[in-house]
């Protein structure tokens, strides 16, 4: 018999996410705090819960998609919540993106009563979710994973097992603190175009064309730093050079450049500590120095 399984949190990602599992035959049940998706997954097929302890009675795998920490910590651990109601033996994988403290304080508490956790946070959008394209990093123990990678299947494409229990959320806060970073610099790049009254599609075509769009963990870190290869190359002198050319360009031109000047303060950090001759991918180096942790090395 295929595993019953619950799905709690049905918003953005978490309703296209359980219709495809409805739609590859999954026996499905569903509750969320507002009704209106709830009856859409109705009509797909799945049955419906009052609340979370509906759910954990009726199922052997419980997934959730939540909005934040308080949600989950709610639906997870309250009196009536999942884990004082699903059986031992069962499966709780929570898929939202949450404080890692909270997900070692679930898989502790799942533990307890023998219940298998995973953490399985999810990479892309809501409209790769709704294509059934979504990308999961997974922290589960190999015998976990192997419950839930068929439902992981239903619901994407690339699918990162990605160590014990704890590692699925803190890789995906690693993932978002690149994407989301990026997306402030870019502005202000951008930003710093539209005032030297550049052409964006020439600029852009520059751009694409070099390590400053390829990225420096793609192209240019994977045959230096993670080689522990850091002879210059491109120095982290010459960096903080440029660096300070461009903040004080664009603040003469009255572009504020936040990211830039926090950047170019760490290129002056690492040029203090006597690493300017080094290449500049040797950042990584300088940084896990200071925090006392080891080199990254492939
Ligand atoms: P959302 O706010 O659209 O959906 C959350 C759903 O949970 C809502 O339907 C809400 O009614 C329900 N809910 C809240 N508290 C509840 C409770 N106590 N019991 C039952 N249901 C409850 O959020 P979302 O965009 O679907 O994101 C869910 C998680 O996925 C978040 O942690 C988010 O950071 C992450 N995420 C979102 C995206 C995205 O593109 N939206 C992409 C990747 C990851």
């Amino acid at each position: 018999m295929s595993a019953r399984v619950g799905f709690i949190g049905l918003g953005n990602m978490g309703r296209p996410m359980a219709s495809n599992l409805c739609r590859k035959g999954f026996a499905v049940i569903v509750h969320d705090v507002n009704q209106e998706p709830v009856d859409h997954l109705r009509q797909l097929g799945a049955g419906c819960a009052a609340g979370c302890r509906e759910i954990a009675e009726n199922s052997d795998i419980v997934m959730t998609m939540l909005p934040d920490s308080a949600a989950v910590e709610s639906v997870a651990l309250a009196p009536d919540g999942v884990l004082a109601h699903l059986n031992p033996r069962g499966l709780f994988m929570d898929m939202s993106t949450i404080d890692p403290l909270l997900t070692d304080r679930l898989a502790a508490a799942a533990a307890v009563k023998d219940i298998d956790f995973v953490d399985a946070p999810v990479g892309r959008l809501a409209s790769h979710a709704a294509r059934g394209e979504s990308l999961f990093m997974v922290g589960a123990s190999d015998a976990a994973f192997a419950r839930v990678k068929p439902l992981l299947d239903a619901m994407g494409t690339t699918i990162h097992h990605c160590g014990a229990a704890g590692t699925g959320i803190r890789t995906k806060l690693v993932n978002n603190y690149l994407a989301i970073v990026s997306c402030a610099f870019n502005a202000e790049a951008i930003a710093l175009s539209q005032r030297f009254g550049l052409s964006l599609e020439k600029t852009l075509d520059v751009i694409h064309g070099t390590t400053a769009t390829n990225g420096q963990l793609k192209i240019a870190w994977a045959s230096k730093v993670f080689k522990g290869d850091t002879d210059p190359g491109f120095t982290i002198d010459l960096a903080h050079k440029d660096l300070t050319l461009i903040v004080n360009a664009a603040n003469a031109a009255k572009v504020p450049m936040p990211i830039g000047a926090a950047a170019r303060e760490s290129f002056s950090a690492a040029r203090v500590s006597g690493e300017g001759t080094r290449d500049f991918s040797a950042m990584a180096d300088v940084l896990c120095d200071a925090a006392r942790i080891p080199r990254p090395r492939l």
